[in-house]
């Protein structure tokens, strides 16, 4: 292998101590304690395990936690009463709601119900527009994670080229704004992209939110190359006994990291970043709303 390793893990603690550290100003300066609401919809067992962890994540950065659980059978109009209510909550700086939610609920009318600037998933319309128009936005935490690992490795990314695999409103399409925002010149495929092997292979930054797994090998990369990882798959593992799973990415690690100049492994990589950046969001709303800059390096 010569790839060097992204190491999200320990990358995301960094980030997790800067958050702490402007928690604990803004709370001695300005007597300001940022929270996160986060609702969970039903008992899907790997949901409740994300939300234990950023409500434990929360807290160890000083911040507040409040968790709401609504039986899945919550009709739209009480959802919407609740996140009303967090709306109008001054000790409530961020709002995620954990999808997926129940059938008879749509992720669109609920991002939409959300206080833009309380929407620390950065999924609301308000907020990809502004991303799109380089104005000061809130940023999916994923793809705001990608990129700060982006940044921290190769300090400036200005000039150099970026394929996004994936065009999705959650990964996707906001990691090819960010990289476009960060001057990199982006090319985004998706599923009717020609020949994305080739195009791949001409790029200096290779981003895969494909949902595939390991389908970007070696030999699409050019050598040297950064790849960033986001894909997160199960695939069985028969190696370790029988029935047992294993994570795999989107990118085939065996391969791509003996050409890669830097790649971030799955697991490990991409994935701690995402809560790391989410209370890096909840941190920024929180200072916004209380007309302070954003807080350094934490922001796209
Ligand atoms: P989506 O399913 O919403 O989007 C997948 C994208 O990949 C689509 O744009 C699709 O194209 C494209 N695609 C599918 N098949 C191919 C193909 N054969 N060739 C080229 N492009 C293809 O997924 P998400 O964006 O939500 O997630 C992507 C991956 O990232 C998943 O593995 C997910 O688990 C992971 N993920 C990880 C996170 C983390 O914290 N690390 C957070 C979020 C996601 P088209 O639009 O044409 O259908």
């Amino acid at each position: 292998m010569n790839a060097s390793i992204i190491d999200g893990k320990a990358f995301a603690a960094k980030v997790r101590n800067k958050v702490a550290h402007h928690v604990a100003v803004l709370k001695k300066e300005h007597g300001v304690i940022p929270g996160l609401a986060v609702v969970l919809v039903g008992e899907d067992p790997a949901s409740e395990v994300y939300v234990r962890n950023k409500g434990r994540q929360t807290k160890e950065v000083g911040m507040r936690s409040f968790e709401y659980k609504l039986p899945a059978d919550v009709s739209e109009a009480d959802l919407f009463a609740l996140i009303e209510k967090l709306n109008s909550d001054p000790k409530v700086h961020g709002i995620l709601c954990q999808f997926p939610v129940p059938g008879h609920l749509s992720e669109e009318k609920i991002v939409a119900q959300i206080d833009p600037a309380k929407d620390v998933d950065g999924l609301h319309i308000l907020n990809a527009g502004r991303l799109a128009s380089g104005q000061a936005a809130m940023a999916p935490c994923t793809p705001l994670g990608c990129l700060m690992m982006l940044r921290d490795f190769h300090g400036s990314l200005s000039g150099l080229t970026a394929v996004v695999v994936g065009r999705s409103n959650l990964v996707g399409k906001p990691m090819a704004q960010l990289l476009l925002r960060d001057s990199c010149t982006v090319t985004i495929a998706h599923s009717r992209t020609k020949d994305i092997e080739a195009l791949c292979r001409s790029a200096d930054i290779v981003v895969a939110a494909v949902g595939r797994p390991e389908m970007i090998t070696g030999e699409w990369i050019k050598p040297g190359a950064t790849v960033i990882d986001v894909g997160i798959n199960r695939i069985p593992a028969p190696e370790r006994g029988e029935g047992k799973m294993r994570l795999v990415g989107d990118v085939e690690f065996s391969s791509a990291s003996i050409v890669a100049g830097a790649i971030s492994p799955v697991p490990g990589g991409v994935g701690p970043m995402t809560i790391a950046c989410l209370l890096a969001n909840t941190l920024t709303a929180c200072a916004r709303v209380n007309n302070l800059p954003d807080p350094e390096g934490l922001t796209a």
